[in-house]
């Protein structure tokens, strides 16, 4: 085994180490969220992750940026292929370990290498738009200087994985010119770049764009479930287990159906029924699974926040945050409760002055246009609903407006302000009227 192969296996054993070890840390914070069947109709699910993950159909709804993320996006699926042969070439000492799947081979390589050119030139009018066109919805308290930050340095790794990417294609075809495998059109494009280089420049050439590529893709996978940029791993089963209702139709609280159904029927009384822990949400151990996946797979993009009417109209509502904000609650709370037990508390909780507050729950008019148009079939308002009833059904806070009408609705069985007397006055006045 030569030195290159061990220093190889040494550098991917760490990666994919590392890679795990982050993997079980989050692992950790699912586990302490609740359970919820989603693995139903999976015919229905698979073509919705084909039309909306893999197709990128949302996304489309803005046409340029649709066009361009899906180059990108189709391009990292294809390369990954490539990418994967690179592991099997680093491990064996071989060179294109895949050459023997034959024109399916030349396919992908010729797809990687006009797709590695597509993502160049999308990464830098994605650059050009964060630093000069600047879109509203990139703009908003939520966003952190750091949010830009992780943007620009992503889209920077990518554009070197993808310039290394053809600076190796381009050194191979131009030093096996005569017996290459695979097609690459765009790569042996620059060839005459590199006529002047002697072989052994050029095998160094290819070298050192090899381990570049390699090092930046591993580099790139460990990065990624520490920043809003893991939606690349985590957008795909966040889609196939979206809510396949409609979005209006809100699950009902099965604690409450519980007590309904028993003073309906009373003998149903069950000595092993547990009281409810707890209504609604009020903090990280509230949520179900897909909650949490849903906030692990914000892209902080802003299309739900540019679309909904109450931070239109100057509200502080902002969908895009609330996930922020769960994320980021924890990422606080999660290793407390990991560390001491369920019982661990900081003080704080989700709803509150720290993450999500009483107005911006209270401003939203549930009309599901940021569900509309989330790429990733984030779910924000069972979300919201859910918080607000903790907020009615444990705190008794409401805003005055719905107090009366609560208040209503318990007095007159409706929620205006009129006894159940009175209820039919219009019509018999109509009706003696026109006697
Ligand atoms: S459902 Fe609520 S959060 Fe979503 S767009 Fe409408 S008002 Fe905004
Ligand atoms: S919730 Fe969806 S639409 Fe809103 S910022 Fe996140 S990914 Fe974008």
């Amino acid at each position: 085994m030569s030195l290159q192969q061990s220093a190889f296996i040494i550098l991917t054993l760490i990666s994919f180490g590392f890679f795990g070890f982050t993997i079980f840390r989050l692992a950790k914070i699912f586990r302490l969220t609740k359970k919820e069947f989603r693995f139903d109709k999976i015919g229905e699910r698979t073509v919705t992750t084909l039309l909306v993950a893999f197709g990128q159909s949302k996304m489309m709804k803005r046409p340029l940026a649709g066009i361009l993320h899906a180059f990108v996006w189709w391009g990292f699926l294809v390369i990954t292929i490539g990418s994967v042969e690179m592991m099997m070439d680093g491990i064996t000492g071989n060179k294109k370990s895949l050459s023997f799947l034959g024109p399916f081979y030349s396919f992908v390589t010729a797809s990687s290498d006009i797709f590695a050119l597509l993502i160049i030139i999308s990464c830098i009018i994605f650059l050009c738009r964060r630093y000069f066109t600047k879109p509203k919805r990139f703009i908003a308290p939520e966003m952190k200087p750091s949010s830009r930050t992780d943007a620009t340095f992503i889209l920077s790794l990518i554009l070197i994985l993808m310039v290394t990417l053809i600076g190796m294609n381009t050194a191979y075809v131009t030093s096996d010119s005569n017996d290459y495998s695979g097609s690459f059109p765009v790569s042996f494009y620059f060839t005459p770049a590199l006529s002047s280089l002697g072989p052994e420049q050029i095998t160094t050439l290819e070298k050192t764009n090899w381990w570049i590529h390699i090092t930046i893709i591993y580099f790139f996978l460990n990065f990624l479930p520490y920043s809003k940029h893991f939606h690349v791993i985590a957008s795909v089963p966040n889609v196939f287990f979206t809510r396949l209702e409609p979005y209006a139709k809100l699950n009902t609280m099965e604690s409450v159906t519980h007590e309904v159904k028993l003073m309906l029927n009373p003998s149903e009384q069950s000595a092993d029924t547990p009281p409810p822990q707890r209504f609604g949400v009020k903090d990280i151990e509230d949520v179900t699974w897909k909650t949490m996946l849903d906030a692990y797979t914000c892209t902080e993009c802003g299309r739900c926040t540019a679309v909904c009417p109450a931070n239109i109209t100057g509200k502080l509502l902002s969908p895009r945050k609330l996930f922020i904000d769960l994320r980021r609650r924890a990422k606080d709370k999660a290793p407390g409760i990991i560390k001491s037990g369920s019982n661990f508390s900081d003080g704080k909780s989700l709803i509150g002055s720290d993450y999500i507050t009483e107005e911006e729950l209270w401003a939203c008019t549930t009309c599901m246009a940021c569900i509309e148009e989330c790429p990733v079939d984030i779910d924000h308002v069972p979300f919201i609903v859910d918080m607000r009833r903790n907020l009615v059904m444990e705190e008794s806070k409401v805003p005055s407006g719905l107090a009366v009408m609560f208040s209503n609705i318990e007095n007159n069985g409706a929620p205006w302000a009129f006894s159940r007397e009175d209820r039919f006055n219009w019509a018999s006045e109509i009706y003696y009227g026109n006697k």
